[in-house]
């Protein structure tokens, strides 16, 4: 029998995810993956979105994903609905990328865009990296049976006959999902989600379109009676697949194949793409892949990634859950192993992992009941949005879900951003002055935090959760940290506009480092903007006196300069 503090069934992005963390932030865990199948394999779930890259450059993996030279992925283009127009998503504005060389570096526009990505090839550079970090990694070595104790697991029976055990165990076995299995997880079937997936890997695919060095949009093609993904994994290998509602597939009688072909006919555009391609030859399908846990952890037990839950394909957000979960269950366990309350750990963790899923379940429900044109999915999107306590206009709210902002909604405030990394990242031109902006034409800013009640939300940073206080108010939530803390503590007195620049700059110029300045002025101006528009603070104007303006902020970030 083998003990360890930590195995994790699973090898997968979920697995090698939290075991990568685990030994990041916790060296001194013992840390086992146990994997059924031999590294490299192919799996389905290529596109990705922005967040993810965030999360691999945490571990200390985006530029070994970076070297592997992946489509980047700046968008998608979709022809949904009732129309045949095209319509582009795209996580940056075009008109401020710039073409650069590769590998690049997880810095400046790269921070806002994604990968498209290889699974194979992907799964193989991340499970490696878990191992490089020092988690014990077994490939071809199933789990076949769970021992355990009431709501406690005991140990892993493997396919060798072995037993393993461990302080904690992570079920990252995705769709097989061993270990929710068998301690009798609940689970909840949305039911407009029934629908199967048909799919192939082609050469010599044309790429749709092709962005600067080697960026692209994934496709996003509805047909008749489902829709197409499109998604280059490199420069001559395509991920082409077909989603039909599993009530079509069954009434029409077709093999997959012969339905397969006909879609892919069926839209010119595509076809053409696909005129001097060649299909690799194995066809695969699936089905039966939307379902939400009814609860994701036990007394010694983790579920994560897909064995925790799954919308559907649309949207490309199933590898975003993964790694977002993968990480929080790291950083539960790692904290608990430090002593902390486990009850309100697990619960944390419950709570945000069962509302990623569902707000993802909520949108892709919408998207096929309504086969609604893009400005009814965007009010939609803004309604989701409203209930994570985000009150942003349609567009923006797209934009929020289309970015995977929805993983860490919990701790950003205010319409005028978004959560709070997407809005640190998306500083540079959110910030820009506008003519409607407050910030820019108001100079009197008063604090309101009347009838605002006190919450404790958990903040993931740094392989630790702790305690961050918000304050609530009719659904809207400003957390007491970075940006927000800055303007929470300045405005309480109320000061005059040119007090108020002095404390900034005052604050700034403890920062050394030119590049941190400027980050930081980025993430506090949006800030206010938000804090504003959310009734945090209420801004107004008196002759006489000045606003914020440009030059002040060039100042701020050269306080040496003559301005
Ligand atoms: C049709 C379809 C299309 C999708 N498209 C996208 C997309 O475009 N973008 C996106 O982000 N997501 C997409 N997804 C979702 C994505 O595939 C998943 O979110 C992702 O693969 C989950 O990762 P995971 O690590 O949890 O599970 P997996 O990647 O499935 O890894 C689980 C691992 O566990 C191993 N395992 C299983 N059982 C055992 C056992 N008993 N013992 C030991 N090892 C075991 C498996 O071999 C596997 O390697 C799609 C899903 C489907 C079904």
């Amino acid at each position: 029998m083998a003990h360890t503090d930590v195995a994790i069934i699973g090898g997968g992005p979920a697995g090698s995810t939290t075991g990568s963390f685990l030994r990041k932030y916790g060296n001194d865990l013992s840390v086992l993956i146990l994997e059924r199948d031999a590294f490299p394999r192919d799996h389905v779930g290529e596109s990705q979105l922005p967040a993810i890259s965030r999360i691999l450059d945490e571990i200390g993996c985006w530029d070994k994903v970076e070297a592997a030279n992946f489509p980047i992925k700046v968008g998608a283009t979709y022809k949904w609905g009732r129309t045949e127009e095209l319509w582009d998503f795209d996580f940056y504005p075009l008109d401020l990328f710039h073409n650069e060389p590769r590998p690049g570096r997880y810095e400046g526009q790269r921070k806002s865009l994604a990968f498209q990505v290889d699974r194979a090839i992907y799964d193989k550079i991340l499970l490696d990296h878990a191992r490089e970090l020092g988690c014990e990694v077994r490939e071809t070595t199933r789990v076949v049976r769970i021992l355990r104790q009431g709501d406690r697991v005991e140990g892993l029976e493997l396919d060798t006959g072995e037993v393993i055990q461990a302080r904690f165990y992570v079920d990252g076995s995705g769709h097989a999902g061993i270990l929710r299995r068998a301690m009798n997880v609940s689970v909840e079937h949305p039911t407009n989600l029934q629908n199967i997936a048909i799919w192939e890997y082609w050469r010599n695919a044309e790429w749709a379109e092709e962005i600067g060095v080697g960026a692209t949009r994934v496709q996003v093609i509805s047909v008749r009676n489902g829709w197409i993904w499109f998604i280059p994994l490199g420069p001559d290998r395509t991920s082409v697949g077909l989603i039909v509602p599993a009530a079509y597939y069954k009434a029409v009688g077709k093999r997959p194949a012969e339905l397969y072909e006909q879609a892919l006919q069926e839209d010119a555009r595509l076809a053409g793409l696909m005129r001097n391609a060649m299909p690799e030859g194995n066809l695969q399908t699936t089905k039966d892949w939307s379902f939400l846990a009814g609860r994701h952890s036990g007394e010694n037990w983790f579920l994560e990634g897909e064995s925790s839950g799954f919308a559907d394909p649309i949207l490309a957000a199933g590898l975003t859950i993964t790694h977002a979960s993968a990480r929080e269950a790291a950083f539960t366990i790692l904290e608990m192993d430090r002593g902390a309350d486990p009850a309100w750990l697990r619960a944390a963790y419950d709570r945000r992992q069962s509302t990623r899923i569902t707000n993802h379940i909520r949108f892709a429900d919408y998207w096929y009941s309504a086969n609604a044109q893009f400005t009814e999915l965007q009010d939609h999107t803004a309604q989701i949005a409203r209930d994570n306590g985000l009150n942003l206009d349609p567009a923006r709210a797209w934009a929020w879900l289309a970015q995977g902002g929805f993983i860490d909604e919990e701790l950003g405030a205010g319409a005028a951003g978004f959560a709070l990394p997407l809005l640190k990242d998306l500083g540079s031109y959110l910030g820009e002055v506008r003519e409607d902006n407050p910030v820019y034409t108001k100079n009197i800013f008063r604090l309101d935090l009347e009838n605002a009640d006190v919450e404790v939300r958990p903040l993931y940073e740094n392989g630790k959760v702790s305690r961050c206080e918000s304050y609530v108010r009719e659904e809207r939530r400003l957390p007491v940290r970075f940006p927000y803390d800055f303007w929470l503590h300045e405005l309480r007195s109320a000061p005059d506009i040119d007090v108020l620049k002095q404390k900034l700059k005052a604050y700034l110029l403890r920062f050394a480092d030119p590049k941190e300045r400027s980050a930081r002025y980025l993430a506090l101006m949006p800030a206010l903007e938000a804090m504003i528009v959310d009734g945090w603070v209420q801004a107004s104007y008196e002759e006489d006196k000045p606003c914020f303006a440009e030059q002040f902020r060039y100042a701020m970030i050269h306080p040496h300069s003559v301005v």
